[in-house]
This record gives structure tokens, C-alpha cells and sequence, in this order.
């Protein structure tokens, strides 16, 4: 099997994955590239899975579907395209795979995101843009306590998923991380990693979920230097209390990071 990030527009990845014959492709935001792809490869697409109802995401999936006959899932925030509905638990068969679909709310109220499972390969998730590496979505339509439901859903999975996220980010959100957790060496490391791999035009992706569960800050809402950095932060700003306060909650400190990372 082949997973390969399909580049799109200034910093989108179309995960495209494949046996050799038959291929999946993840929020096909313009189809042009997946049809190179397609053609280069000799690929029929079968299906093609949707996250989130952003035209980044979905506007390729009409033209990909006309022009391949791929059936199409998506969530119910998707009306206008010609989709099977998924919902939390739906269990699909993806190039013979078994496909699980998670609710992941918060960057978009309706978000879903995809684990394919396989008994010879790590799995995969298809998280759009709910997880990304270092980081996560921006909160346009839920709550700071959507997001960590939804990045707790996701934590559980296998340390060995392979993170299929739909941008990179990953060298910013890096920066952002240093600045939460300056010490933490894994980061550190994976900064070096990542640098390493841009300047040589590679992506980043897919990470996996051990690695964002050491690297990602709003991953490790509960560890102590985390929450100090949090707590200090929100301290400082203009309506802030300047003082410490030992009482946030886990979401409190993920609002305080995802506001921090707005301004960043
Ligand atoms: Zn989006």
C-alpha cells in the first residue's frame, strides 16, 4: 500500500492512498493534481473521504467524482455534495480496509475524522484539520472544550498511527511549541527533522501519534510545563490577572493555547 500527500494550493496536502490498481483520496480540495496522480499511476479512484465542509477540502470532490464514478463520504455539514452520509461510528470498507469514522468537533461543528486499520500496516488517520503536526485547527465553529474531546478521541488511538494531517504547518506550529515547552528535547529534535526535510522540499507527513503526544502542546494540556506556560501567558495579557491561577482546567489551558497561538 502507498500514502502519498498530494500537494494543493500554498500549503494543503490531498492524502492519496493506493494498492497499485484502486485509490482513496482525502478532501480533494481542486482535482487536477489527484488526476495527474491518477493517470501517472494507472490508479482507478474508488472513493473519496471528506472532513470537513471547507472549500480547501472539498472543492475538487464534484469534478473527481463526474469524472471517476469514486463514491463519495462525507459529514452531514456537507450538503451540497453528492455524498454518503458518516456519522460518529460509521464503519466503512476502504480498498478492503475497515474505516472507522470519529466525530472530531471543533475547527468545523460537523468535522469527521478517518482511521483505516490493517493487520500488516500501522494505521492511518485521516484527521483533516482538527490535529496537525505541533499544533491544532483554529476553533471556527466549536468550543475550546470540543477541541480536547476531539484531540483526547484522537490521543487513544495506537501510538503508531500515521497522522495524515491536511497542512503543513508543521515548521510554524514548531516554533509555537518551543515557545510553550522550550526544554523538551523530542521537539527539539523533530524541529531539526522537519527543517531538514523542507529545505530538501519533503513533507513533513504523516507524523505519528507517539511523537505528537511528545511534541504536541495541545497534546499535553496536563503536563506540569504546559500548564505553567498556559498559566503565565494568560497572566500576562492586557485583561489578565497577573497572577497565577492553580485552578485552570485542562480546557481552560487548551483555550489559553489556542488564543496564545491565534496571536503568535
Ligand atoms: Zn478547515
Amino acid at each position: 500500500m502507498v500514502l502519498v500527500p498530494v500537494p494543493a494550493f500554498q500549503d494543503n496536502y490531498i492524502w492519496l492512498w493506493h494498492n497499485g490498481s484502486h485509490a482513496v483520496v482525502v478532501d480533494p480540495g481542486e482535482s487536477a493534481g489527484v488526476e495527474v496522480y491518477l493517470a501517472d499511476h494507472g490508479l482507478q479512484l474508488d472513493s473519496i473521504l471528506v472532513t470537513h465542509h471547507h472549500g480547501d477540502h472539498t472543492g475538487g470532490v464534484a469534478q473527481l467524482q463526474a469524472r471517476t464514478g469514486a463514491n463519495v463520504f462525507a459529514p452531514a455539514e456537507c450538503p451540497d455534495l453528492p455524498a454518503t452520509r458518516v456519522v460518529h461510528g460509521s464503519q466503512l470498507t476502504v480498498l478492503g480496509m475497515p474505516c472507522q469514522v470519529l466525530h472530531v468537533p471543533g475547527h468545523t461543528a460537523g468535522h469527521v475524522a478517518y482511521v483505516i486499520a490493517s493487520d500488516d500496516e500501522p494505521p492511518i488517520l485521516f484527521c483533516g484539520d482538527t490535529l496537525f503536526s505541533a499544533g491544532c485547527g483554529r476553533l471556527f465553529e466549536g468550543s475550546p472544550a470540543d477541541m480536547l474531546a476531539s484531540l483526547d478521541a484522537l490521543a487513544r488511538l495506537p501510538g503508531d498511527t500515521r497522522v495524515c494531517c491536511a497542512h503543513e504547518y508543521t515548521l510554524s506550529n514548531i516554533r509555537f511549541a518551543l515557545t510553550v515547552e522550550p526544554h523538551n528535547a523530542e521537539l527539539q529534535q523533530w524541529q531539526l527533522t522537519c527543517e531538514a526535510l523542507r529545505a530538501d522540499q519533503q513533507p513533513t507527513l504523516p507524523s505519528t501519534l507517539a511523537r505528537e503526544c511528545q511534541i504536541n502542546p495541545f497534546l499535553r494540556v496536563r503536563q506540569p510545563v504546559v500548564r505553567l506556560a498556559a498559566d503565565r501567558w494568560t497572566a500576562s495579557q492586557p485583561n489578565g490577572t497577573q497572577a497565577s491561577r492553580p485552578d485552570m482546567t485542562d480546557v481552560d489551558v487548551l483555550a489559553a493555547l489556542r488564543e496564545w497561538k491565534n496571536t503568535f
